[in-house]
């Protein structure tokens, strides 16, 4: 069987491999000149248990989350190998419930309890599959001392240390272009805009354009993994939107931290428009504010094509607007001065989801992100990964829908 799969990000990336796995010959089709260089590589990489999404109450993002979270680490031992450092992970993550959060803390400590116990259960059945990490323990609750220590106390109203970690994605996106590079039954279209796929008689055609070249390829099968060109394509071959949908960029910045000085924990500030600090290996670190690193929002049904790495002044404003806020919460980062960081990379990506109001509004659909994943017309089969965290996961449901259960 012959498949398309449009976008190679890492969602098309792991259904590519998935499919190619299960005997499939497998096309990647991307604008770009290289695999992984848009929202899939210029994201921070958590791996997220569900601990996050405290807005829905009804648990079923939590639920999603953590499905994907358990599926990450073993498809790419099984597709890099276990010795691949793309497996290696950040510090895990403090939750820690900022004093202006959109619920009272003690319903949010409450929780993030609830959310440990469905992990715990979840994860019963094979306790290593995520990263190797004791998903038994519950959440700890940092004493005031220790909070004070990490954090200002007065912003940081409680915390709570998690098994919860982040990827590096430029180190996973690198194994996986190898990987993919290697695999005798992928091959890659790059440079290549896709335009339309059309279901004709027996087959669908791949309608593009390379260059000033015109494409049109037939293939078995198409997969719709271009993010935020998603919706435009569904659009384009009769698979409706039909609700509200916003494209937010969003960007971090990452730096090395000056050798010798105290490194801050990796934390993630709940529940609102707040930030997260990941401290990967080497000194790397990351970081995002809300208010200072969503730059644009679109609701058009392809946003414009923003730059991965943003210019001068937007990439200062970012770097500067990002240091200056977290600086109030996080006292390690006080002694950084963004002038002495000229090698602090500035990085972001589009971000799609249902919704029609910012997280700014408590009950914005952007606090939810469950209903996401494959949905299919014939031999058209479109892949919303919602987050990176749940790429493999769909990767799988995708060849399962496309070649049958494994
Ligand atoms: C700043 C930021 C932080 C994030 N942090 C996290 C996080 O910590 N954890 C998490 O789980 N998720 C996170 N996300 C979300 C996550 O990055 C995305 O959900 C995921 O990467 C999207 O899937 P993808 O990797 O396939 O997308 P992409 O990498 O964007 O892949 C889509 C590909 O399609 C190509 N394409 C698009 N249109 C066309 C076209 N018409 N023709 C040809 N090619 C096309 C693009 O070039 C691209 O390569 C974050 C996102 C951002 C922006």
């Amino acid at each position: 069987m012959r498949v398309a799969v449009l976008g190679g990000g890492l969602q098309g990336c792991c259904a590519a491999l998935a499919m190619a796995d299960r005997g499939a010959h497998v096309t990647i089709f991307d604008r770009n000149d290289s695999l992984l260089t848009r929202a899939g590589a210029a994201n921070e990489g958590k791996i997220h248990l569900g601990y996050m999404y405290a807005g829905d109450r009804s648990l079923k993002t939590a639920r999603t989350m953590m499905i994907g979270a358990l599926s990450f680490e073993p498809f790419l031992k099984r597709h890099l190998g276990a010795a691949s450092p793309a497996l290696r992970t950040s510090a895990p993550a403090t939750y820690v419930i900022h004093r202006d959060a959109q619920q009272p803390a003690d319903e949010i400590a409450a929780y993030l309890g609830t959310v440990h116990s469905l992990i715990a259960e979840q994860a019963a059945s094979d306790p290593s599959a995520y990263f190797g990490m004791d998903l038994t323990a519950p959440p700890r609750r940092l004493s005031a001392a220790e909070r004070a220590a990490g954090f200002d106390p007065e912003l940081a109203v409680d915390a709570y240390q998690t098994a919860e970690v982040a990827i590096d994605p430029m180190v996973v996106g690198e194994a996986v272009r190898a990987c993919i590079a290697d695999h005798p039954r992928i091959e890659t279209r790059l440079g290549c805009e896709v335009l339309d796929a059309r279901d004709e008689a027996d087959q669908m055609t791949v309608i593009g354009r390379e260059g000033s070249g015109a494409v049109a390829e037939p293939f078995d099968q198409v997969v719709n993994a271009l993010w935020c060109g998603r919706l435009a394509l569904n659009e384009a071959v009769g698979l409706e939107t039909g609700r509200a949908w916003v494209h937010r960029l969003k960007y971090g910045v990452s730096f090395r931290f000056p050798e010798g000085a105290e490194r801050p924990p990796s934390a993630t500030f709940i529940l609102g428009p707040f930030g997260e600090v990941v401290s990967y290996g080497e000194g790397l670190t990351y970081l995002t504010w809300y208010p200072a690193c969503v730059r644009a929002i679109s609701r058009d049904l392809a946003p414009p094509q923003w730059a991965t790495y943003p210019d001068d002044p937007l990439r200062s404003e970012v770097l500067e607007g990002t240091l200056t806020a977290m600086k109030d919460i996080v006292p390690a980062l006080r002694g950084l001065d963004p002038a002495a960081l000229p090698e602090a990379t500035v990085k972001g990506g589009a971000i799609v989801a249902w919704g029609a109001t910012d997280i700014y509004d408590p009950g914005s659909e952007l606090h939810r992100r469950y209903e996401i994943g494959v949905t299919s017309r014939g031999r058209f089969h479109s892949v919303d990964p919602g987050k990176l965290t749940m790429a493999p996961y769909f990767a799988e449901q995708c060849a399962d829908r496309v070649l049958g259960r494994a």
